[in-house]
């Protein structure tokens, strides 16, 4: 059997080797550095993926997500409601603009944001709600948009997780997650569905003039060469990543169709036993969600022994999130009531993510299943 790792980067580039690695000599070749043809194209083929009008490529998720909210002019003491349970990234771009992160409870089953809590958070003073589609599963979009339609208020999708995830509206509409808010963002860290070999993130929007403010701002708020309308930020996505991601979004449908045969053969294999409830998979053609995590909650299981247990056959495994964000030093506060997070105060005990990634096979699943079950049982 070969070695199971959470993330199998080198797995994945064996079969696409010669395409990357030719990919990023012709960056060398033409010196096109910064902002060369690479990322032209990588954008315009993201676009065309997404079925977005506007794709920014930026240095990284985090900057995506604080650029966001800087083109849409966010200010200072505006209410911005998001997850307590997700990265700490989307909290902390929110605290560093000194807008007033509204940290909210998520729901019990998908583990994205909890409808009526954003319904319950909403002041005279909020101005935009942040969705995680968390784990690859795209959030509850129709009710966030009708929420945010009807209190004024921007929706900013972080889609670091879930690229390529589908989301179908009430009217059977499908679209792509991160393309469904007035603005997404996604990450190309490289442990991400769509990785780079180093950072890089991306911007997305349908609005013509949030997009020419954001192209602005990522490139020094210049508008015109040396004419600073804005202050902006350095944020570029580095040719030689786009030259790999060029390489690699063709192969992005097949990697996340894997990774969701993979969590539905872990899920056939867990999901009667009474301690263990697998995450939701809607039917066998499911495409709302993308798998970047496979997360089990377990109930009265002591984790930190089954971790052992599993690091002990050589099996790696993840505790996302270990730490509900309102408990966190950096972002808790007076404002919080401990209870109004039950379900995520619940979750960081009980979630345990299991290996994942589009080269994992039936032998491995078949491992990791039988050591969790010779464990539990
Ligand atoms: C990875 C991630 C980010 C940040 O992306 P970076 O490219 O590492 O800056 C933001 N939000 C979520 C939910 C993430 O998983």
């Amino acid at each position: 059997m070969k070695k199971i790792q959470m993330v199998d980067l080198k797995g994945q580039y064996q079969p696409i080797k010669e395409q990357v690695n030719q990919s990023i000599q012709e960056v060398i070749d033409t010196t096109a550095f910064i902002n060369g043809p690479q990322v032209h194209e990588f954008q315009k083929e993201l676009e065309e993926y997404l079925n977005v009008k506007h794709v920014i490529p930026c240095a990284n998720g985090t900057d995506a997500l604080q650029i966001a909210m800087m083109g849409l002019g966010l200010k200072p003491g505006d209410e911005v409601i998001t997850a307590d349970f997700t990265f700490a990234a989307t909290v902390e771009v929110i605290a560093l603009l000194q807008l007033t992160p509204v940290l909210v409870d998520v729901d019990p089953i998908d583990f994205n944001i909890d409808i009526e809590a954003i319904k319950k958070a909403i002041t005279p003073k909020t101005k935009a709600i942040v969705p995680v589609h968390l784990f690859g599963k795209a959030a509850n979009m129709d009710a966030i948009l009708e929420i945010a339609e009807e209190h004024d208020l921007f929706v900013i999708e972080d889609n670091a997780q879930a690229i390529g995830a589908n989301y179908t509206h009430k009217d059977g509409k499908k679209v792509k997650t991160g393309a469904i808010g007035h603005v997404g963002s996604t990450s190309f860290f490289p442990s991400k569905n769509l990785g780079c070999y180093g950072d890089g993130g991306a911007i997305f929007t349908n609005d013509d003039a949030l997009a020419h403010t954001i192209r602005g701002i990522v490139n020094h708020g210049m508008y015109e060469r040396y004419h600073h309308d804005v202050v902006g930020v350095n944020s570029r996505l580095d040719a030689i990543q786009a030259a790999v991601l060029r390489a690699k979004l063709p192969h992005l449908d097949d990697y996340n169709a894997r990774r969701r045969a993979s969590a539905l053969k872990y899920t056939e294999k867990l999901q009667d036993h009474p301690k263990i409830i697998t995450p939701t998979i809607c039917g066998t053609a499911c495409d709302c969600h993308v798998f970047h995590q496979y997360t089990l909650r377990l109930k009265d299981v002591d984790r930190d022994a089954l971790v052992k247990h599993l690091n002990a056959n050589e099996i790696p495994c993840g505790v996302y999130y270990p730490i509900p964000l309102h408990k966190q030093k950096a972002y808790a506060d007076d404002r919080y009531n401990e209870a109004d997070f039950p379900i995520t105060n619940k979750l960081v005990q009980e979630v345990i993510s299991l290996p994942m990634h589009s080269e994992l096979d039936d032998e491995q699943i078949e491992y990791i299943v039988t050591k969790i079950l010779e464990f539990i049982d």
